[in-house]
């Protein structure tokens, strides 16, 4: 896969458009330490790929770079290894690993976690946890959590409950226009049923959804008809 940076509407597009032969079952986070902010000068995303690809394969012996995304500081995306292929992301857990790099040093001290960064990484993560059906708490792990890992990564300046409670905001917030939809047509149904139109509240509520043969729509309209006409 040739590197590409993409803003992250882009890239969730380029993620629904993508022909996936593999079930991702997790979503790794990691930070690069090294090279951190002050290697990035806006233009240089794709050559920093490189030279991380150029590391992971001369030095760590690897097929490819590591990671399917870097995430810039300024919150754009360089694409890496092809998202069909295993990444080299956590010992022991890649299978089905789906895995981000976030450019920085995130230890207590060094660049901070925030801004137009945080934001693309929160609506990313958003995203691709509901697209690829993860579970927020299970699925999404820091390399920490490896009790093998033996580092901070993504760094010690990240709290990961903060981090994943930001995550669930956005997914309740992305849920709620259905449940005051769906809200609203329960309050009708309840309405209806109050003045007697329909029967049965509940079982038309379990089929909020189905389609209605034509003969009980004819039936509801010929209950409005002779209500309205006192019959
Ligand atoms: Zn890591």
């Amino acid at each position: 896969m040739n590197f590409t940076v993409m803003i992250t509407t882009d890239l969730i597009n380029y993620i629904k458009s993508f022909n996936w032969s593999r079930k991702v079952t997790q979503l790794h986070i990691h930070h690069t330490w090294k090279p951190d902010h002050s290697d990035y000068n806006g233009t240089n995303g794709i050559a920093l790929q490189r030279s991380m690809k150029s590391y992971h394969v001369s030095a760590k012996g690897w097929k490819d770079i590591a990671q399917h995304l870097t995430l810039l500081p300024d919150g754009k995306w360089v694409t890496g290894r092809d998202f069909n292929t295993t990444p080299a992301s956590i010992t022991g857990w890649n299978e089905g690993a789906f895995c981000i790099e976030m450019l920085g040093n995130f230890d207590i001290g060094c660049n901070r976690f925030e801004g137009e960064q945080a934001e693309a990484m929160f609506s990313f993560c958003t995203f691709f946890a509901e697209y690829m059906k993860l579970d927020v708490k299970n699925d999404v792990k820091f390399h920490r959590d490896s009790p093998t890992a033996g580092k901070t990564c993504p760094g010690s300046s990240i709290d990961k409950e903060w981090f994943m409670n930001e995550i669930n905001k956005r997914i309740e917030n992305t849920a709620l226009p259905a449940q005051n939809e769906e809200a609203w047509k329960f309050q009708a149904i309840d309405a209806l049923a109050s003045d007697g139109l329909i029967n049965n509240p509940e079982e038309w509520k379990s089929k909020i959804n189905d389609p209605m043969p034509v003969w009980t729509a004819m039936i509801i309209l010929n209950r409005i008809y002779e209500k309205l006409s006192h019959k």
